[in-house]
């Protein structure tokens, strides 16, 4: 069963100690993951959204801009708010995009995009656009293996050239599948973009034994890269785990304790017709609603830490806190054994293995002897608020 998150919003809403209001979004912040569309123009062969069908099940946004208005007056007006956009392929609906932001104009903007079609987007939502996150499997063979022939060169093509005219960041969000994925390919992507953010894939037959060696061995080379690094080596899951070790309230402040990749408490993925779930890839399953634009209506994320989840036991939750909810979810709320065996365990594996690799580098010694400015990106970097930050 899932708890109910219980605190006191801001003043103008009428609250006492006895009467308290169930907030349904917790903190100040709020993630607004707008589905411009859910289809897309490439077949990358792992979707998420392929589970449960989501990818191509709806086309471009079917509410109008005056209901979703309607519904951020009604239950956002008090928070902060950042939105991204997101599919599908979210700019196949450029119009929405633009509609959105000539609104909003105190909004941050973040785009989660394939790449393909960067280089036709207008100088003007390029300059509006916090950071970009750009889906890339790792070296080229990799991803046009995932992706199709010629992706790859493209999306670093895109990303060139459209450099210049972005404001903001550009992420590399790598989902790490093939145990071919080299350090050398992930190195480059350092070079390459502003950040990387790797997270593990959630696909059963991916962690064979000789496979979690491979992985293990490229982690290895990035903390120890991390460590030898004259600046910032900008690799999202390592700066995320070393500051939750170094200023451990980091960790938890945004998220009240809970996961950081925000399900819990303060994301709304909304899908082209409305329908409002906490984490993106569980768009298919009933009991994940947690709210809908047109009804006007927004309840507390009912994707919750669980006591059957193993967390409170584990060495890695002061700085991992729970990711991913989906896969606890899964493989020990609905007790799926295989997807635990084969996919939530074994990752659970690689993340305390890089907190250990980390700690064999003593980040605080690490942290006192930080240039300033190495410190405050580490600290401060805009991008976790956008990734998950644990791989
Ligand atoms: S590594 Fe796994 S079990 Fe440990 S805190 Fe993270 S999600 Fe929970
Ligand atoms: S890390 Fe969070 S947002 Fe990502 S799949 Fe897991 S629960 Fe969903």
């Amino acid at each position: 069963m899932s708890t109910p998150v219980i605190f006191y919003p801001p003043l103008s809403q009428k609250v006492t100690e006895l009467n308290p209001v169930i907030s349904s979004i917790v903190g100040n912040r709020v993630e607004l993951q707008l589905l411009t569309t859910l289809t897309c123009n490439l077949k990358c062969t792992y979707c998420s959204l392929g589970v449960g069908e989501v990818v191509g099940s709806q086309g471009k946004v079917s509410y109008t801009p005056d209901v979703l208005d309607a519904f951020i007056k009604k239950h956002l007006s008090e928070y902060e708010v950042y939105v991204t956009f997101y599919g599908g392929e979210p700019t196949l609906n450029l119009d929405f995009i633009k509609e959105i932001m000539g609104r909003y104009p105190t909004f941050r903007f973040q785009l989660q995009t394939n790449g393909t079609l960067l280089d036709s987007l207008p100088d003007n939502v390029l300059s509006n656009l916090s950071n970009i996150l750009i889906s890339i499997d790792g070296g080229e063979e990799i991803t046009d293996g995932f992706r199709g022939r010629g992706i790859y060169r493209q999306i670093v093509k895109n990303a060139q050239a459209v450099r210049d005219r972005l404001a903001g960041t550009f992420t590399a969000r790598v989902t790490w599948s093939s145990e071919e994925t080299s350090f050398e390919e992930l190195d480059e992507l350092a070079s390459t973009f502003d950040y990387v953010y790797f997270q593990f894939v959630a696909g059963e037959g991916t962690y064979t034994p000789a496979a979690m060696e491979k992985k293990k061995a490229v982690i290895t080379q990035l903390v120890d890269k991390f460590f030898a690094n004259k600046g910032l080596y900008s690799i999202i899951p390592i700066m995320g785990i070393v500051r939750n070790k170094v200023l451990p309230t980091r960790a938890t402040e945004l998220y009240h304790g809970k996961t950081q990749c925000r399900v819990s408490t303060h994301i709304l993925n909304v899908m082209p017709d409305g329908k409002i779930f906490p984490c993106p890839d569980m768009m298919y399953v009933p009991e994940m609603l947690q709210g809908d634009v047109i009804a006007n209506w927004l309840k507390p994320s009912p994707l919750q830490p669980h006591p059957d989840m193993p967390c409170d036991r584990c060495e890695a939750q002061p700085w991992c806190r729970g990711n991913c909810m989906k896969n606890l979810y899964l493989a020990y709320v609905k007790n799926d054994q295989r997807y635990r065996d084969n996919v939530v365990d074994p990752i659970c594996d690689l993340v305390r293995f890089l907190g250990r690799e980390i700690d064999r580098h003593d980040p605080l010694a690490w942290y006192a002897r930080a240039p300033l400015d190495v410190r405050k990106t580490l600290r401060d970097c805009e991008v976790y608020e956008y990734v998950e930050i644990m791989p």
